[in-house]
């Protein structure tokens, strides 16, 4: 009998091969050239992992959050990239199995998992970025229509994805403003204009552009749930799962940049011996391992809290935060142990160290996860 342990072994091991093989061999080179890795998305497609995430019953692989965080650390391992394509995909899928209408997942879901759809999530502004509530797209009702204008920015997968979320206001005047956020569904074509991409310190290959939205006609029935101004709390649920996939990316960059950093440590001699035995380099090693090993566990505790179907803002706060500090600093003590050949680019730890500020940045800044954490303990050890 298989149990859900050899599923989500089996499915590590596929992951683990393929990023070992086929991953690792030309990431340095596709990101040099800031290139859509069209085949390897491809090969994504192939093993399933557009649908990681979305249940069995709409043709996805039913993985639980756990398994996908180490998915991810195992994508990351090789190229923090491919994580950023299956992210905001995997919670538009999320947004629809758990908040969407019976309708919704059966229209969308199927294909989503068969990587026919490609999902973004469309929530970033201009003028509203951390601060989600100040929005200024607006969708208005026009009979059995919702007419929606307005401008996002950063969005990931905007332009190779085919399916957005899209938040918008559907009351300018609701008080406290997040009750009046809807979130719909909406394919790309007419109405959409995908801008310019923006060009990124790392992160590269995959498109974050500009996103607007001129007179874009969606059916009443695609509005997420069908309800009005449900929409910051179905993406504040999508965020915790968003949030642990940036721990889990972090976890798989820092762990690649050390496993660089312990190889090198062995084989670069100084003062007549490896690195690796003296003591300023061990000292490097150990809190290096140590930490990711600590982000590792508060990646996983959300992870199963969130499969518990438990409240989880302040665990995914906490492996976010922890997980992508513990990345920045990893990223420059491994540069740090390959001394001047870190600084090049025949090693990949320079693309880590370019890949590891988005982890503060993206899913909600790290000032953001100190907020949400503290009002968490607040409440917690309120008397
Ligand atoms: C590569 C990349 C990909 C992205 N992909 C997507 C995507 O797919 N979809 C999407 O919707 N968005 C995406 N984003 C946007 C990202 O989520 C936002 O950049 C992020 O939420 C921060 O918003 P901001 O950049 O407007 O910064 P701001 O909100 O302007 O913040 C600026 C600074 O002020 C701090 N700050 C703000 N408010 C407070 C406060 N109350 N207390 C203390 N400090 C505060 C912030 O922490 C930050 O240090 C992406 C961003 C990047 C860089």
């Amino acid at each position: 009998m298989t149990t859900p342990h050899d599923v989500r072994e089996q499915i590590l091991a596929t992951v683990r091969r393929f990023v070992q093989r086929e991953v690792m061999p030309v990431a340095g080179e596709l990101e040099h050239r800031n290139e859509y890795p069209h085949a390897l998305v491809g090969r994504l497609r192939e093993l399933g992992l557009f649908g990681a995430t979305i249940p069995e019953a709409y043709g996805g692989l039913g993985l639980d959050c756990t398994t996908y965080a180490m998915v991810v650390e195992e994508l990351c391992r090789g190229w923090m990239s491919l994580s950023g394509v299956l992210n905001t995909h995997l919670l538009l899928a999320y947004l629809l199995y758990t908040h969407g209408t019976e309708e919704q997942r059966r229209r969308y879901l199927p294909a989503m998992a068969r990587g026919e759809h490609r999902g973004a999530l469309c929530l970033t502004e201009p003028e509203a970025g951390s601060d989600v509530q100040s929005l200024r797209t607006t969708a208005v009702r026009d009979g059995d229509w919702y007419v929606l204008n307005g401008s996002k920015t950063f969005i990931t997968n905007a332009r190779h994805g085919t399916l957005y979320a899209i938040a918008a206001k559907t009351d300018l005047h609701a008080e406290p403003p997040y009750r009046g956020i809807s979130m719909f569904v909406g394919e790309k074509g007419a109405g959409t204009r995908v801008g310019r991409d923006i060009d990124k310190l790392g992160y590269k290959g995959i498109d974050t552009c500009e996103l607007t939205f001129e007179d874009y006609r969606l059916p009443s029935t695609n509005l997420i749930g069908g309800t009005e101004g449900r929409g910051f709390s179905q993406v504040m649920s999508a965020l915790e799962v968003g949030r642990i996939n940036i721990a889990a990316r972090a976890v798989g960059v820092a762990a690649a940049a050390f496993t660089h950093a312990i190889d090198y440590a062995r084989h670069r001699r100084t003062f007549g011996k490896p690195i690796a035995e003296h003591q300023a380099i061990q000292l490097k090693l150990a809190d290096m391992a140590t930490k990711i090993e600590a982000a590792r566990l508060l990646t996983y505790q959300a992870a199963e809290r969130k499969d518990r179907g438990a409240r989880c803002d302040l665990e995914a706060g906490m492996a976010k935060l922890f997980a992508s500090e513990t990345c920045l600093e990893v990223a420059i003590e491994a540069m740090r142990v390959l001394g001047g050949y870190g600084y090049t680019t025949a090693f990949p730890i320079e693309r880590y160290y370019r890949d590891a500020p988005l982890l503060i940045i993206g899913e909600g800044t790290n000032e953001i996860q100190r907020l949400v954490i503290a009002r968490q303990l607040l409440q917690r050890y309120g008397s």
